[in-house]
């Protein structure tokens, strides 16, 4: 069984307030008697499904293109949490054995929310629970909400965290549908160099 845990790109797409959104033109039309369609678009590199680089919060970190490839891809488990906004810690895991997990996904309220509907409020990590995790081998923490941090952080603690820890994030998982329990995740960014993030396209096996 193959779950797609990807948002869906368009121009409905929701992306961080401020930000660029997607859009889309076409430079050349079958319709309007063109040998081919061809499409240019324009985007924020944190658009829907993405990896952040390390270079999004640290001035000498990785682009995507240096990322560790290896962490985007392997066991990993998802977990359903109740809380619905603020921060999560060690004790909100603590019902779940996570050895061997290496990944971890987070499935809350956010992913039962429209694509163009942005979260009022939405559970992110905290530094206990990044480094409690990263004690566990935990190389991945994906969530379906838009960031690690609370909305309104500017010295943005967890993401300092996650490059302290080696670990990498995706946001803006679409967990909809998805049990909990053990899968093996592919969510390759792109290879992109100078970019400070990448959207994936991420899907979970059955194991
Ligand atoms: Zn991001």
């Amino acid at each position: 069984m193959l779950y797609d845990i990807t948002r869906t790109i368009s121009p409905e797409l929701c992306v961080w307030p401020g930000d660029t959104p997607f859009t889309l033109t076409h430079v050349m039309r079958l319709a309007n008697g063109d040998s081919v369609n061809l499409t240019t678009f324009t985007t924020t590199a944190h658009l829907g499904t993405h990896a952040d680089a390390y270079y999004h919060y640290e001035a000498g970190g990785a682009h995507p293109a240096g990322m560790p490839l290896d962490a985007y891809i392997g066991p990993a488990r998802v977990v359903t949490v109740g809380q619905q906004d603020g921060p999560l810690f060690p004790a909100d895991f603590s019902h779940v054995d996570l050895s061997g997990a290496e990944r971890l996904l987070i499935h809350s309220q956010v992913s039962d929310l429209p694509d163009h509907q942005w979260p009022e409020c939405f559970p992110y990590l905290s530094v206990e629970l990044i480094a409690w995790l990263g004690g566990l081998g935990i190389r991945l923490i994906g969530l379906d909400s838009p960031s690690v941090d609370a909305f309104t952080s500017t010295d943005l603690p967890c993401h300092h965290a996650l490059n302290r820890h080696k670990i990498v994030n995706i946001e803006m998982l679409q967990l909809r549908g998805v049990p909990d329990g053990a899968y093996e995740l592919v969510a390759l960014p792109l290879k992109l160099d100078g970019a400070c993030g990448s959207p994936v396209r991420a899907v979970l096996r059955s194991r």
